[in-house]
């Protein structure tokens, strides 16, 4: 019995958050998940070099382990952000010696399996073993989850399988369009129309539009959504966390993964959730609660697009070199769920538009997907390759519910909610080798997104159940989790991505010429033509000087169609404890004000859809960068559009963030 997760979150607008609760390790075959881990220290080390742990010397500490590489026991030294971990052979046995970016004291642990044994900084953070840890309760995580225990009920075998989800519920930070494609679900669960999955509105109507300024053009539509559904992927991602817990899964939501852990050979054995509790200053507050440590001989990273800790995974093991695949390039999707007029609602429409209000060499467009229960769910999604610095998707946004084909279908009605989240469309050329040493990466966080189809879900859940597949396979028929790679390029998300390889790169040369090649590849060639066109600058580098532009004059919202970012903030039901470390990190503090400001004109105070930077003038007149972080939504544009690529967003403490619950 392992003592345990208990948080309770306050928001403005709830009071939620989830576990408070003891955890039992019931009985399981598999011996990792008994390993036990105490707090024990059981020192064969060498006198010489033993620290002691439990008093206050940390810089001598961590001085001398920077000097410990030199020792002829050490074998292996490797920095991971902030931390380093030290592989040493003492006696003949393996040791790992660690810390991580949220060090505060230290401990060793007992034996983890194979004569390993771990030294770690944070002696307080309990331990659960899993054989498969997932990170990210959205439809990748959720379907690996889901096929890992039918795989277990097939063929009677018992695997523990956790599923830590940053959101204050399942669902809570899903945001999506949504048309979803079935194909994966049918695979997964086909009872799913019997057991009342929120899947119920049919696609009746699919058109798209090339828009003016004043005029709609009705073009041959491309998608071929007969057979799919207009759902809220949050909804959809709540109900498929209940299908894992019925089938025995344990999911953790209001926990965020802030950490990776390695063992001494640099393989993944799973991951620490971020400590919860730590005032702004570093200090303790009366509600601390120390990050969990949740160990799995297999750890899956659904973390969705831009991963925090996906990223770090294929920088460390440079999986993007291995699978030879381009940079991943990005869109921001900005979305608002309307209920509007009964008389103008028409359940399962799906309108597409491209062009106005975006310039001719900004890729993107709108949807418009009419849900049931009146609500109609509207967004705009802009490529993050932009050149324009004065360009503000937001306003932009705004400016799109003004058309005269739009704004009288929204007239009269009420918005229900508000966010934003990137979505990938590197695609096939983008796809990085997604299997890591102890683990793969699934879903968005690898990047599925088949651009055309503007679709990412099917694939994102056929990825994770692939991967489910090969976890099953090394936990059990000794295979290897290579095997996920090699379905993976067997399956049909392949196939589909390789036939879509050449439609967003196209755009590259602009709006007429991307809808011709794109009309060519998809009607004439249908993705056998025998090249395969290479992205352009990755997103961060494409942003133009703003001496190049002039600034762009958006009007004042109307309040009927049209709202400023404060409302809209409320709408999404947004919240951190504002007494926190900001999750939003400046690699350089100076960079704003030296290079962002004066150069770009400070874009990240219009490409973020949540006016969390602001430039405020200081004391002295000066303009200051203030980051708002208790308004972030969660869409990771900032750690990807930012030029010098001097923002870092990582996980703040569990449970903050958005709340949604239609999107
Ligand atoms: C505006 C927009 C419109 C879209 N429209 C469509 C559409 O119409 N049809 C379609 O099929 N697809 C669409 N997509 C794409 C689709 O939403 C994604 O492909 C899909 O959500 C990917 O699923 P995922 O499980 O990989 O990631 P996500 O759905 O992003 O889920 C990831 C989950 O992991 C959690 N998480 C992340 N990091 C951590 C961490 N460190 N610790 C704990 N939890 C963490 C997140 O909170 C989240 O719940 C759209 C996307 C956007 C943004
Ligand atoms: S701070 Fe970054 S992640 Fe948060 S809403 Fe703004 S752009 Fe998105």
């Amino acid at each position: 019995m392992v003592r345990f997760l208990s948080v309770c979150h306050k928001s403005k607008t709830r009071t939620s958050l989830g576990i408070s609760s003891v955890i039992q390790h019931t009985s399981s075959k598999s011996c990792y998940r008994h390993a036990h881990l105490s707090n024990s220290i059981n020192l064969t080390i060498s006198p010489s070099i033993r620290p002691n742990f439990r008093s206050s010397i940390f810089s001598t500490l961590f001085s001398f382990l920077r000097f410990l590489p030199k020792h002829p026991n050490f074998s292996n030294f490797t920095e991971r952000g902030n931390g380093f971990s030290l592989f040493c052979v003492l006696g003949g046995e393996s040791r790992i010696f660690s810390y991580g970016s949220l060090l505060n004291r230290t401990n060793f642990r007992n034996p983890i399996r194979n004569g390993l044994r771990s030294f770690s900084t944070e002696s307080d953070r309990e331990s659960i073993n899993y054989d498969v840890v997932i990170v990210g309760a959205g439809p990748a995580g959720l379907s690996a989850a889901i096929r890992l225990k039918q795989l277990c009920q097939e063929r009677d075998v018992d695997l523990s399988v956790c599923v830590v989800e940053k959101g204050a519920e399942v669902g809570a930070h899903i945001i999506s369009g949504n048309v979803f494609e079935p194909r994966a679900l049918d695979e997964l669960l086909p009872q799913w129309r019997q057991e009342g999955a929120p899947v119920n509105v049919p696609v009746s109507d699919d058109r798209f539009w090339l828009l003016t300024k004043n005029r709609a053009f009705s073009l041959p539509c491309p998608f071929d959504n007969d057979g799919n559904y207009v759902i809220s992927l949050s909804q959809l991602a709540h109900w498929m966390g209940m299908k894992a817990e019925e089938l025995g899964v344990d999911i953790y939501p209001g926990f965020s993964a802030s950490e990776i852990l390695y063992d001494g050979y640099d393989k993944v054995v799973g991951i620490a959730t971020k400590d919860m509790g730590v005032a702004k200053d570093g200090s303790k507050m009366e509600n601390f609660q120390c990050g969990v440590e949740l160990k799995g001989h297999i750890t899956l990273l659904a973390e969705g697009c831009r991963g925090s800790l996906s990223e770090k995974i294929m920088r460390h093991y440079k999986l993007r070199e291995t699978g030879k695949a381009q940079h991943q390039t990005y869109a921001l999707g900005i979305k608002e769920v309307w209920e509007i007029d009964e008389g103008k609602h028409k359940p399962g429409s799906v309108l597409h538009t491209l062009g106005w209000p975006l310039d001719s060499k900004t890729y993107g467009g709108s949807f418009l997907y009419h849900m049931k229960d009146r609500q109609v769910s509207i967004g705009l999604v802009v490529a993050l390759d932009y050149q324009n610095p004065f360009l503000n998707p937001y306003e932009e946004f705004q400016k799109f519910k003004q058309h005269p084909s739009i704004k009288p279908l929204l007239e009269g009605g009420t918005v229900l909610q508000y966010g934003a989240r990137t979505l990938n469309e590197g695609g096939f050329q983008s796809i990085p080798y997604p299997v890591f040493p102890g683990g793969a990466i699934i879903g968005c966080s690898a990047g599925f997104v088949n651009v055309p189809k503007i679709k990412g879900t099917h694939t994102a859940m056929k990825s994770g159940m692939l991967a489910a597949e090969a976890a099953f396979g090394v936990l059990n028929g000794g295979t290897s989790m290579e095997t996920y790679w090699d379905n993976l390029r067997e399956s049909w998300i392949w196939e589909e991505l390789y036939r879509a390889r050449n439609y967003r790169p196209a755009f590259k040369y602009g709006l007429i010429p991307g809808v011709a090649f794109s009309a060519l590849e998809h009607y004439i060639l249908k993705g056998r033509s025998p090249w395969t066109l290479k992205h352009g600058k990755p997103d961060h580098e494409t942003t133009d000087a703003a001496k190049l532009h002039i600034p762009i004059q958006y009007s004042k919202p109307d309040g009927l169609v049209s709202f400023d970012v404060p409302t809209s903030l409320y709408r999404s039901n947004t919240n951190h404890e504002h007494n926190q470390p900001a999750h939003l990190h400046l690699k350089d503090p100076r960079i704003p004000e030296l290079v962002n400001l004066p150069e770009f004109a400070a874009p990240e105070s219009r490409y973020c859809p949540a006016r969390v930077y602001e430039y405020v003038p200081d004391e002295k007149g000066q303009q200051k960068l203030q980051i708002n972080a208790q308004n972030c939504l969660h869409c990771k544009a900032c750690d990807i559009k930012d030029p010098k690529q001097n923002i870092e967003w990582t996980v703040p403490e569990g449970g903050g963030g958005p709340g949604y619950s239609v999107m």
